[in-house]
C-alpha cells in the first residue's frame, strides 16, 4: 500500500467519521443514513453513496412499460446509452445495479398499460391537496426554499462574484439569500410552511477544500489540486449536505431553487457586460451517456422518474413561468442547440431539463429559476439600485426591486397554479 493511497484511505475515515457525528449532532434520520463514505469508485459520483436499490420495490406494477419507455427516451436521458444497462421487455425493466461488469439486475415490473396505480412518495401534487380558501391557496403545503450557491466570503471561490469600477459587488450568493428572506413571508401568508435551506451566507456543509484535498490526487499540478478540492466543496459536498437536510429533515413538497442567470462576465475585477436579459426554468432530467454509466445517477433518475415528479415540476414551472412573463417580460433563454446535456420541455420556451445534482438528489419536485442576467446592463443597474419599497426610475423606467419583483413572482405564480387546482 503507497503512502499515498494510504493518506487518502485516512483521509476517507475521517471524513467519513466527521459526517456521521455531523448527521448526528444536526439531523435526527427517522430511518438510518445511507453509508456516508465518500467515493472514489469510478461507477459512482463524487462523494456519493452506493444507492440502496430496495428502495425502487415500492414501484413495482406502478408504470406500464409504454411511459417507462417514452419517458426515459423522451425526456430524461439524451443518448442512446441507457440501453446498455437498462433493458426493456413486455412485462419489466432489467436494470444493472451496479458498473458494467456487474451481472446484478434489478427488476421492475411494470404495470398493465389499463392500470393506474398511484406512485408511493411522500410529497403531495396540487391535485392531490385538500380545497384551499382564495386566501389561502397553499394551505397545508411545505415548501423548502433554497438560495443558490454560497456567498459571502465564498463568493469568489465560487465565481459567483464581479465588481465593476467602484460600484457594489455582485453576489449571486447573497442576491438569492435576499429574495429568499422577502419570499419566505410571502408564501406563509399565502399559508405555506417555508423554510430556507441555507439561512445564512455560510456553508451547510462542514467540510471544506483542505478536508477533500486527497480526493483531487488525478490533477496534474497543485493549484490545479486546489481548484478541485474547491468545487468538489461548494459544488458537490455542499450539495449533499443541502439534500441530507432537505430530505431527512424538511420532507417538503416542493423545493425551490433561486438563482440569478449570468453571460460570460470575463475578468471578475473588470467584468463585461450584456444586453441579454432572459429566463428559464429547469426541472430534472436529460441525463448524458456519461451520466447514466454511473450507479447512483441512474438510480436517482429512476426514482424520478417513478414518483413521476416531474410531471409536477412542469406543471409548477408553466405557472411560473406565466407570472414571470407577465411581471418582468423577460424574453426565453435558449441553450445552443448541440448542447448534450439539456432538453427543451415541449410547448414551452421557457422551460428545459437538466440533470443537476440539486434537483437529482432532492426528493420530492424541485424547480430552478434561472432570472435575470446578473451582468445585463438592466439587471445590473437594478442590483446597484438594491433593496427598496416602491417604484424607482431605473435606467428610465419606474421599477421596483429587482429582489421584490423575484419574490413577487414566484409567490403570484405559486398562488395562482394552486388556488387553479384546488378549488373549493
Ligand atoms: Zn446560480
Amino acid at each position: 500500500m503507497s503512502k499515498n493511497f494510504k493518506l487518502t484511505l485516512t483521509l476517507l475515515l475521517i471524513l467519513g467519521i466527521a459526517g456521521i457525528a455531523y448527521r448526528s449532532a444536526f439531523f435526527r434520520p427517522k430511518t438510518p443514513p445511507s453509508s456516508p463514505t465518500p467515493s472514489v469508485t469510478r461507477d459512482l459520483s463524487m462523494l456519493a453513496s452506493r444507492p440502496d436499490w430496495s428502495v425502487l420495490e415500492p414501484f413495482q406494477n406502478t408504470i406500464s412499460g409504454e411511459d417507462f419507455e417514452r419517458l426515459i427516451s423522451t425526456v430524461f436521458t439524451t443518448g442512446e446509452k441507457w440501453k446498455n444497462f437498462i433493458e426493456i421487455t413486455t412485462s419489466e425493466a432489467r436494470i444493472k445495479t451496479g458498473s458494467e461488469a456487474s451481472n446484478e439486475i434489478f427488476h421492475l415490473r411494470f404495470s398493465p398499460s389499463t392500470a393506474t396505480t398511484p406512485a408511493p412518495r411522500h410529497w403531495k401534487t396540487a391535485a392531490e391537496l385538500p380545497a384551499s380558501t382564495l386566501a389561502k391557496p397553499l394551505a397545508g403545503i411545505r415548501i423548502a426554499i433554497d438560495p443558490g450557491h454560497i456567498g459571502g466570503e465564498w463568493a469568489k471561490m465560487e465565481e459567483r462574484w464581479f465588481v465593476l469600477g467602484s460600484g457594489k459587488p455582485v453576489c449571486e450568493g447573497d442576491m438569492t439569500l435576499q429574495v429568499a428572506y422577502l419570499l419566505k413571508p410571502r408564501l406563509e401568508a399565502l399559508g405555506a410552511t417555508a423554510s430556507l435551506v441555507r439561512e445564512k451566507n455560510a456553508p451547510v456543509t462542514p467540510l471544506r477544500p483542505a478536508s477533500l484535498l486527497a480526493l483531487a490526487e488525478a490533477s496534474t499540478t497543485p493549484e490545479a489540486r486546489e481548484k478541485y478540492a474547491e468545487r468538489l466543496f461548494y459544488r458537490t459536498a455542499e450539495i449533499r449536505a443541502r439534500a441530507d437536510l432537505v430530505n431527512q429533515i424538511i420532507k417538503p413538497d416542493l423545493v425551490l431553487c433561486l438563482h440569478f442567470n449570468a453571460e460570460g462576465w470575463g475578468n471578475p475585477n473588470n467584468p463585461i457586460l450584456t444586453d441579454h436579459n432572459h429566463l428559464h426554468f429547469l426541472v430534472n432530467g436529460a441525463y448524458d451517456d456519461d451520466e447514466i454509466a454511473l450507479a447512483d445517477q441512474r438510480f436517482a433518475l429512476l426514482h424520478k422518474l417513478l414518483q413521476r415528479s416531474q410531471e409536477e415540476e412542469i406543471a409548477i414551472s408553466t405557472s411560473l413561468a406565466k407570472s414571470f412573463v407577465t411581471i418582468t417580460g423577460l424574453p426565453p433563454y435558449q441553450y445552443p442547440p448541440q448542447s448534450t446535456n439539456v432538453r427543451p420541455i415541449q410547448g414551452n420556451p421557457y422551460l428545459w431539463a437538466r440533470n443537476l445534482l440539486a434537483n437529482r438528489l432532492y426528493d420530492c419536485p424541485v424547480i430552478f429559476m434561472e432570472p435575470y442576467v446578473m451582468n445585463s446592463t438592466t439587471a445590473y443597474a437594478r442590483i446597484q439600485a438594491g433593496d427598496y419599497e416602491g417604484l424607482r426610475e431605473i435606467a428610465g423606467t419606474m421599477r421596483p426591486s429587482i429582489f421584490r419583483e423575484y419574490a413577487d413572482a414566484v409567490a403570484t405564480g405559486l398562488s395562482h397554479h394552486y388556488a387553479a387546482l384546488r378549488k373549493p
